[in-house]
């Protein structure tokens, strides 16, 4: 029996369940996949947005201008990358020159400072790359890029360093209350808590209208991406939006939190939500809306592409808060699409601390804050590299040769609380894999050092959990298996 259940592993999870870990109780967060910041929470454009999109009034602005306040404190508390490198969001016609005045006001509105309206001169002052066409901008100095999964993991980790449990490969495919507890049922068994908390991104509606009489619809819209290297240096230093449509808030250009330079999102409703191939139309559209922003891109640097699923309600708002016309202790946040990145540490803490009060839940007599995240092998001086191989000889051993990724730091993704499982897993924690040769070179030896970590057998390891087993079987099998067919 616990206190809180929380349904889904993403970053409003993980921060629902960061929040909730302050107070005394037992919480279990419950994920379908194999690892948390599976979902829209590790495919995004990874930007804190300042605010100036959301209509005013609606819960998306509310929470995004609150989320945005708090993430420079929060990514520093947490040893996450950050930097708050300003957007524009450029126009080339006198109709996106209404469109940024809208977005000024807009933003104006929602409280968002340093807003300002510029021309082509100082546009190309301060973005020198870009088309020299371009006719108007809204300059956003409060916009950052984040690593949007390494901030799904820190959350993770803090709220399991102070008790949090984390079940995952744990999908909730039933969820019903009765005699005052709900349930939710699992592969892994039937969970029971004082209330649930449901944070399931695209399966979110699924979740509702399972256990609300007010149902909702919620689209799938997925966006894809081009990534290009780290070593082509990205040339922006802002975050270079077009004007948003009707589908979402515009493509992009953009360094990432790591230095690589990322280009997308498109925006296409599609019928199911786990659906993350990429298509020759969906990138073929990104293609060109880029080069009206950067017109000397090259695809030469792409290392890969990749799309996300955006959890958009036909009502078009964030829900927040109790579930209406269902028994009481069900808490939800749905339709979670952008700016939910950006919104989650605000989503977190309304939610958390709602929820602790309903529940009566007292602080915790200690809070521990979060453990420091080791400082990655690539970022180290000369000086403190040797120093750590001279006290852990693993650091010696580079396994990623793109992204200097050492077998030291490798294990240590394995062992931490809500370690990695899988080969994106260590990806996602250790950058191992991110780089040029996308795990072309690595991805057997960080599927070694995950059998000696974890006791699988090499046949057990998977690229993302499910049946994506990297191996087919041992070639004495194989070579039975021929021979019983001759
Ligand atoms: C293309 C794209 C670009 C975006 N860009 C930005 C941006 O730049 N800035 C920004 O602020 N926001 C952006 N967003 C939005 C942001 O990514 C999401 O709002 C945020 O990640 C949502 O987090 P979440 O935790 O609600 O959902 P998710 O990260 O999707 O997590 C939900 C989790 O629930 C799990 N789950 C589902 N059903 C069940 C079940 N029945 N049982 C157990 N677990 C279940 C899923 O496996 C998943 O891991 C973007 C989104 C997309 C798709």
């Amino acid at each position: 029996m616990y206190d809180v259940l929380i349904i889904g592993g993403g970053v409003v999870g993980c921060a629902v369940a960061r929040k909730l870990s302050q107070y005394a109780g037992n919480i279990a967060l419950l994920e379908a996949a194999e690892d948390i910041a599976d979902g829209a929470s590790k495919a995004n454009s990874g930007i804190v947005h300042a605010g100036y999109d959301a209509l005013p009034g609606t819960k998306k602005a509310y929470y995004n201008v609150k989320g945005a306040r708090m993430y420079g404190k929060l990514a520093r508390e947490l040893g996450v990358p950050y930097a708050q490198n300003g957007a524009l969001v450029i126009g080339f016609s006198e109709d996106d020159r209404k469109i940024l005045e809208k977005l000024y006001a807009q933003g104006r509105e929602n409280g968002v400072e340093g807003l300002r309206l510029i021309g082509r001169e100082e546009i190309l002052r301060l973005e020198s790359e870009t088309n020299p066409e371009v006719l108007c901008a809204l300059d956003v100095p409060g916009s950052a890029v984040v690593s949007p999964y390494e901030m799904t993991l820190a959350l993770a980790y803090h709220a399991a360093e102070n008790g949090a449990e984390f079940f995952l490969d744990c999908p909730v495919g039933r969820l019903w209350a009765e005699k005052g507890k709900w349930h939710a049922e699992t592969p892994r068994g039937v969970f029971e808590a004082r209330a649930v908390v449901n944070c399931a991104g695209a399966g979110s509606a699924v979740l509702h209208n399972m256990i609300s009489d007010e149902k909702v619809e919620l689209i799938p819209r997925r966006g894809e991406y081009y990534l290009l290297d780290a070593t082509v240096k990205c040339p922006f230093t802002r975050t270079m939006f077009q004007c948003p449509g009707k589908m979402g808030k515009g493509v992009l250009v953009t360094p990432t939190a790591h230095g690589n330079t990322l280009m997308g999102p498109s925006a296409e409703d599609i019928p199911d939500a786990l659906d993350t191939a990429t298509t020759r139309k969906g990138l073929d559209f990104v293609m060109e809306k880029c080069r009206l922003t950067w017109p000397k891109m090259s695809t030469r640097a792409v290392i890969t592409t990749f799309a996300g699923v955006r959890a958009h309600l036909t009502s078009g708002d964030f829900v927040i808060g109790p579930v209406h016309s269902a028994p009481d202790g069900a808490y939800e946040a749905v339709g979670i699409e952008s700016p939910g990145l950006t919104a989650a540490p605000a989503i977190g803490e309304e939610l958390g601390e709602m929820i602790a009060e309903d529940l009566k839940m007292p602080n915790r007599r200690i809070f521990k804050a979060p453990v420091k995240l080791l400082k990655p092998f690539a970022a180290m001086t000369e000086e403190e590299r040797a120093a750590a191989c001279r006290e852990n000889p693993e650091y010696g051993r580079i396994v990623c040769r793109c992204e200097v990724v050492t077998e030291a730091e490798i294990r240590d993704a394995v062992r931490r609380p809500v370690g990695a499982r899988s080969i994106d897993g260590v990806k996602r924690r250790t950058r191992a894999g991110m780089g040029r040769c996308q795990g072309g070179f690595c991805s057997p030896r960080v599927m070694e050092i995950l059998c000696e970590e974890t006791g699988l057998s090499p046949l057990e390891i998977t690229k993302c959990g499910g049946e994506s087993r990297l191996l087919a079987g041992t070639l004495t099998d194989i070579a039975k298996e021929a021979r019983d067919h001759e």
